[in-house]
C-alpha cells in the first residue's frame, strides 16, 4: 500500500523524536494514557450531555498489556475512537496546539537550524511536551487500530517513522483505540527493554499517571501456593502454580481530591507538568477547598516561566473546568482576570452545570463567585510570596510583572486595589526592585510626591541630569524602563495619597527653604529677558525656555509641560497606530553652570553667537533625552566652529 507524508512540521518533529537522546524516554506513557483517558472524557461527557444509551462509566477503562516475545507494549482505551479521517488528521499532522506553535517556532529560521543540535532537540521535546509522537523515541515501529464510537468499521494506522504512514482496514469490537508500540532494539547506551518489564511499567503509572480518573489495567502473572490434595503428605514442600490476574494500577482519584498530606511534591509537579505543558517546575503551588453558597476545589499554579508564546496575542488565559470531576472546558476565561492570565490549574465544583457552555459561562452566577475567590486566593497567595520569598518574588515578577502593570493600566484604575502593592519597579536607591509600600517607607519627611524617571535603561536612568539635585536632596527615584509603567502609574495618579511627580515635569516643588525660593524667584526675574531671546533663537522649537530648578552639574535638559511625557511620546510614536502625538519640550538652562555666563555675555554682545549657543543646547538636551535631533550635520558644523575658535 502506497505510504503517505507526514506534513513536513510533523517530520520534522518526528525525526527528532526518532533520534532523540532525550533522557525522559518514559514520558511516552504518560502522553498514551493521557490521551486515552481524554478519549474516554470524550465520550464520556457525550454521554452525559445527550444522554447516549448504553455507554456507563463503570465500563470505561484504559488496558496496558506486554508481549515480551513479539516486543510489543500497547496501551488501549474503550473512548470515543477515532475515524480514517481523523487517524490521517490527527496523526498524520501535529494537532496539538502547542505544536502548531512548534511549528511556527521551526519556521523561524535560527530555531529551525538549533533544533538540529541534540542539545535543543531535547529544549524543544520538553518544551512543546509531544504527545502521541512521544511513542517514537522507544518504537521502531507502532500501530494504531481505532473505530470511532457509532462506526462499524475499525481502521489501522502504522508507520515506522519518517518515511509516512498507512492506512487500512482493520478488525476492532466497539468503540476505542489501541496503540501497539514495537519496542526498538537495545542498544549500547539505551535499554529500551525496560518498556516491557510489567514492574517498570506499574510504577511509571504509579508516578506519572496514579491521578487518571478511570482505571488502568494490566494482567500480571502471579503466583499462588497449589492447595495440597486430603490425606496428603501434610510435611511436603508447598507448590506453586501461576496465575493471571487483572490488577488495577492506578488510585484514580484525581489529585485535587487527595488528602493535602498524601500528595508528594513531586506528584504536584509531575501532574503540573503533565497537565500544562511544562518543563519546568511551577514556581507556586495553591490549593483551595471551598464549601459554602458555592462549593469547589482549586488547583492552580504559577509556572516558574513564561511559554514563550506569553506576551503574544496567541496566548489563551483559563483555567481547566471540572464539574464533580468530569472536564468541561480545557480553558475557562471566565475565572481569570487579565492580569493573573499566566495562572495555570484546575476548578472543580460540583455546582457547575455540566451543560456549561461557552455561551452560558458568562452569565453563570456560581462561576462568577468562583471567580472572584480565586482573584483573591492568587492575589494573597503572591502577597505572601511578596513577604516570605523576596527572591521568589523578584523572580516571579521579571516573569510576569508586565502583566501585572498592563493590567493597572487596563482597567483605568479599577484594578488598583488589586495589584499597587503588587507591582515593583527599579529604583535609585539600591537600584533593584523595589515595591510602592517600600518606597514609602524610606521617603523622608517634607517629601510631597513619589518621583519616577522613564527611559529605556536604568543605566541611562541613573545619569538623567533631571535627577541629580533630587537625588543630592536624598529623595529616591523609580526607575520606569518598560513601555507601560508611566502609563500605569498616571493612571494610578497616586499612592496612599503622595502622587507620583515625574522628574522631567513641570516644577518638582523639592522641600525648599523660603530664603532659596526666593533666590531663584529673583534670579528667574533678572535673566528674562535672556531667557526670552534664546526662545527666540531657537524659532519655536522650545514651548519655553526657563531657569532650571532640577539640574546640579549639567548645562541644560529637557523638561516637558503637564500632559504628556517625552517617553510616552516615544513610546506612542513605536505603535504602529500612534505616533503624532507630541510633548511639550519645555528647554531648561542651570544658571550655576559657566555656560549660563556665556550665554549672558553673548546676550550681551553677540546675539547671532547666543542663537548658535542656544541651538547647540537644545541639540545636546534632546540628545540626552535619546531623542532624535533636527540637523546632525548643522550640529557637527557648529561643534566643529566652536572647537575652531569661531
Ligand atoms: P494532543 O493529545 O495534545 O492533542 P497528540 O499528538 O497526543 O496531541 O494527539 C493528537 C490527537 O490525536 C489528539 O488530539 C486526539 O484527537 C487524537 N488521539 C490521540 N490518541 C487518541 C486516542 N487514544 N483516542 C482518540 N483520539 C486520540
Amino acid at each position: 500500500m502506497a505510504k503517505k507524508q507526514f506534513k513536513a512540521e510533523s517530520k520534522r518533529l518526528l525525526d527528532l523524536m526518532i533520534n532523540s537522546i532525550y533522557t525522559h524516554k518514559e514520558i511516552f506513557l504518560r502522553e498514551l494514557v493521557s490521551n486515552a483517558s481524554d478519549a474516554i472524557d470524550k465520550l464520556y461527557y457525550m454521554s452525559l450531555v445527550e444522554k447516549t444509551p448504553g455507554v456507563s462509566k463503570g465500563d470505561f477503562s484504559i488496558w496496558i498489556s506486554i508481549d515480551r516475545e513479539a516486543r510489543t507494549l500497547s496501551v488501549s482505551d474503550n473512548g470515543i475512537g477515532m475515524t480514517k479521517e481523523e487517524l490521517e488528521s490527527n496523526l498524520g499532522t501535529i494537532a496539538r496546539s502547542g505544536s502548531m506553535d512548534f511549528k511556527a517556532k521551526a519556521a523561524d529560521g535560527a530555531d529551525a537550524k538549533k533544533a538540529d543540535t541534540a542539545g535543543d532537540a531535547i529544549d524543544i521535546i520538553g518544551q512543546f511536551g509531544v504527545g502521541f509522537y512521544s511513542a517514537f523515541m522507544v518504537s521502531r515501529r507502532v500501530r494504531v487500530i481505532s473505530r470511532a464510537y457509532g462506526e462499524e468499521q475499525a481502521w489501522e494506522w502504522e508507520s515506522s517513522g519518517a518515511d509516512g504512514y498507512s492506512v487500512k482496514q482493520a478488525e476492532r469490537a466497539g468503540s476505542g483505540t489501541e496503540i501497539v508500540l514495537e519496542i526498538k532494539e537495545d542498544s549500547e547506551d539505551e535499554s529500551y527493554g525496560e518498556f516491557l518489564d510489567a514492574y517498570r511499567i506499574r510504577s511509571l503509572v504509579k508516578r506519572y499517571s496514579d491521578y487518571i480518573r478511570y482505571p488502568i489495567m494490566m494482567n500480571v502473572e502471579k503466583r499462588r501456593p497449589v492447595e495440597k490434595p486430603e490425606g496428603g503428605d501434610e510435611d511436603a514442600p508447598t507448590e506453586y502454580e501461576s496465575y493471571i490476574e487483572a490488577d488495577t494500577l492506578n488510585s484514580m482519584v484525581p489529585i485535587w481530591k487527595r488528602g493535602k498530606g498524601q500528595v508528594s511534591d513531586e506528584e504536584y509537579s509531575e501532574f503540573y507538568k503533565d497537565k500544562f505543558n511544562d518543563y519546568t517546575d511551577p514556581a507556586r503551588r495553591i490549593f483551595s477547598s471551598v464549601e459554602g453558597v458555592v462549593s469547589y476545589d482549586a488547583l492552580i499554579y504559577i509556572p516558574s516561566r513564561p511559554p514563550f508564546n506569553y506576551y503574544t496575542k496567541d496566548y489563551e488565559k483559563g483555567l481547566q473546568l471540572y464539574s464533580s470531576g468530569v472536564m468541561i472546558m480545557d480553558r475557562c476565561p471566565d475565572l481569570l482576570p487579565d492580569y493573573f492570565s499566566f495562572a495555570r490549574g484546575l476548578v472543580d465544583s460540583q455546582d457547575l452545570s455540566l451543560n456549561i457552555s461557552r455561551e452560558t459561562l458568562q452569565h453563570d452566577r456560581q462561576l462568577k463567585a468562583i471567580a472572584v475567590r480565586v482573584e483573591k486566593k492568587i492575589r494573597s497567595e503572591l502577597k505572601e510570596m511578596l513577604n516570605t520569598d523576596r527572591e521568589g518574588y523578584e523572580s516571579f515578577f521579571r516573569n510576569f510583572g508586565l502583566q501585572l502593570k498592563f493590567g493597572v493600566y487596563d482597567g483605568f484604575g479599577a484594578n488598583r486595589e488589586a495589584l499597587e502593592d503588587l507591582i515593583m519597579f527599579s529604583s535609585s536607591a539600591e537600584k533593584k526592585l523595589v515595591t510602592l509600600a517600600e518606597y514609602l517607607s524610606r521617603m523622608p519627611e517634607g517629601q510631597k510626591y513619589i518621583y519616577y524617571a522613564a527611559g529605556e535603561s536604568v543605566d541611562r536612568l541613573d545619569r538623567l541630569p533631571q535627577a541629580e539635585l533630587l537625588k543630592e536632596k536624598g529623595y529616591e527615584i523609580l526607575y520606569l524602563t518598560d513601555d507601560v509603567d508611566e502609563f500605569a502609574l498616571r493612571v494610578l495618579g497616586q499612592y496612599r495619597e503622595k502622587p507620583f511627580k515625574s522628574v522631567s515635569e513641570g516644577d518638582l516643588d523639592m522641600d525648599e527653604s523660603e530664603d532659596e525660593k526666593k533666590a531663584a524667584e529673583e534670579k528667574a526675574e533678572s535673566s528674562k529677558e535672556l531667557l526670552a531671546a534664546i526662545k527666540e533663537g531657537l524659532g519655536g522649537k522650545a514651548a519655553e525656555v526657563r531657569l532650571s530648578r532640577r539640574l546640579k552639574s549639567h548645562p541644560v535638559c529637557l523638561a516637558s509641560g503637564e500632559g504628556m511625557s517625552l517617553e510616552m511620546e516615544k513610546v506612542l510614536a513605536a505603535m504602529p497606530t500612534g505616533g503624532g502625538a507630541k510633548a511639550e519640550r519645555i528647554l531648561e538652562i542651570n544658571p550655576e553652570h559657566p555656560v549660563f555666563a556665556a550665554l549672558q555675555s553673548a546676550f550681551e554682545s553677540d546675539r547671532e553667537r547666543l542663537n548658535a549657543y542656544a541651538g547647540l543646547l537644545y541639540d545636546q538636551a534632546l540628545l540626552i533625552e535619546g531623542l532624535p535631533i533636527d540637523d546632525p550635520v548643522a550640529f557637527s558644523n557648529a561643534v566643529c566652529g566652536l572647537m575652531g575658535g569661531r
